[in-house]
């Protein structure tokens, strides 16, 4: 699909990750449903494909929620673009059962994804990277929209397109610690599997992978397992690799409902949250790779070829790079320091949440903010603006402090986003009442 320079759309969404991917199939189902008067929307990613976390897609990694929080499953159980139907359209279906196991790899996820993704390219347009949202200038075309200003990556030319409504749903921002600059041997797991196949792998003699949660264990298993004649070094501040909490009261707070005690709660009740199940999902790690790296280090005491060093209680102090390695500075707890040389080193340390401050540029004095400086939203994840902004600008994502810990997860994207679709369609509702009531008074006023 390619949008045109100055078409007018329904809804615009920025980014075409799995959140609006979901939005996208629900306003979908949506037409389907109604059949008259569909919705228009168009999709901006700038990607040149579809791509969930790609550079993360290690070997037999899986996913951390249920396949059946799906795009689609807890919002419309029988979508047909639910993963039973992938399943079943893979011919995996009896396959997937025998395994008794409700989490896929992320490999197969990501199949599902695309397979998803492959009948929604009517909407999405690729190497598009949204620049800027506007409101109008004056005597624009649709002067009840917002422009939204649009780059494509591949000749750096620039169009516009208008929404009545926008949906921002850009993803995780990767955090390097401060003072840490990435390079060509200084990584970030974001780009974790381009960066290595690019180092060639037989070079990497060491290794040094720094956190202690799930990407960070992950990476230093793959490298144990990819690099067997190197040394690797994980290092993290705590004393140990920290389990993550999947039990089944604790996994409520993933459930939709939950949304609803976090939005409407106090602010103890929320704090709460965060002070009790931070440990489900941040800084934590799945106990079969906590006990597999365990295992492995204990094998290696055992028959004394040690090549897994853990550097626990420590933090990096500085890293320089030298051509093509780094020199990495150690510190402990008691600080006590020492040096690594190093072929590479990969900072798994985690994401800032999706703040869409920058994106909105001057329109983000229409938006109003609570007493932290944090943006207000509706329950229904629409900013709160001032009149003058009659536009609908939606999140998904970087809601954490409205909505709670699925903001940034996949667990509630398919009621999530099938509740911004029906504000969608209530807003043009709204919208096309208000307009035809007007068009009756403007044509009484005349005959009269
Ligand atoms: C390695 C890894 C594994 C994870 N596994 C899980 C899991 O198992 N379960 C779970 O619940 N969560 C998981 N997460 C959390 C993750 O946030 C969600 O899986 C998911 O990616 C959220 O989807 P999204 O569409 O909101 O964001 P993203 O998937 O990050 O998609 C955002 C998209 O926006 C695009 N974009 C950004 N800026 C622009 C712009 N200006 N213009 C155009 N396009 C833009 C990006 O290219 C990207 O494709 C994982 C995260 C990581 C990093």
């Amino acid at each position: 699909m390619s949008a045109r320079n100055n078409d007018t759309y329904d809804v615009v969404g920025i980014g075409f990750g799995p959140s609006n991917l979901s939005l996208a199939i629900s306003l979908e189902e949506h037409h389907a449903n109604v059949l008259t008067n569909p919705v228009t929307s168009a999709f901006f990613e700038r990607q040149p494909q579809f791509g969930w976390h790609r550079n993360m897609l290690l070997p037999s990694a899986t996913m951390q929620i249920s396949f059946l929080k799906d795009l689609v499953t807890f919002r419309n159980p029988v979508s047909r673009f639910s993963f039973v139907s992938f399943l079943h359209a893979q011919g995996r279906l009896a396959q997937f059962v025998n395994r008794k196991d409700f989490f896929p790899t992320r490999q197969e996820f990501h199949q599902y994804l695309e397979w998803a993704e492959s009948s929604m390219t009517n909407v999405v347009t690729y190497n598009s990277s949204v620049t800027a949202i506007r409101r109008p200038p004056p005597g624009a075309e649709a002067p009840d929209c917002v422009q939204i200003e649009v780059r494509d990556t591949t000749d750096g030319s620039t169009r516009r397109v208008n929404a009545h409504n926008v949906v921002i749903s850009t993803g995780l921002e990767p955090r390097m610690p401060d003072g840490v600059v990435r390079g060509e041997r200084v990584w970030h797991s974001s780009e974790f599997l381009a960066q290595y196949h690019r180092a060639q792998p037989a070079q990497l003699k060491s290794v040094a992978v720094v956190g202690a949660g799930q990407s960070a264990a992950e990476i230093t298993k793959f490298f144990h397992t990819q690099l067997p004649h190197a040394q690797v070094h994980a290092v993290f501040p705590s004393y140990g690799y920290s389990i993550a909490d999947d039990t089944p009261f604790a996994n409520q707070i993933f459930d939709a409902a939950a949304v609803d005690d976090y939005y409407y709660g106090d602010d103890p009740t929320r704090e709460a949250f965060w002070r009790y199940h931070r440990n489900t999902n941040y800084g934590v790690v799945d106990n079969a790779d906590i006990r597999a790296l365990y295992q492995i280090a204990y094998d290696e005491d055992v028959s004394h070829t040690k090549r897994l060093h853990f550097h626990n209680q420590t933090k990096v102090k500085s890293v320089t790079a030298d051509g093509h390695t780094a020199r990495v500075l150690l510190e402990r707890l008691d600080g006590a320091q020492r040096e690594l040389g190093v072929d590479a080193i990969v900072f798994a340390t985690g994401y800032a949440t999706m703040d869409p401050t920058h994106l909105l540029g001057d329109l983000d004095r229409y938006c109003l903010r609570d007493e932290s400086g944090h943006h207000r939203v509706t329950r229904d994840y629409r900013l709160v603006t001032t009149p003058e902004l009659t536009c609908g600008i939606y999140l998904q994502g970087g809601t954490e402090h409205t909505h709670g810990l699925t903001s940034s997860l996949l667990s509630n994207i398919a009621v999530r986003s099938g509740e911004i679709a029906d504000a969608v369609i209530k807003g043009r509702t709204e919208r096309e009442l208000a307009a035809a009531a007007a068009q009756v008074l403007q044509t009484a006023d005349k005959s009269a």
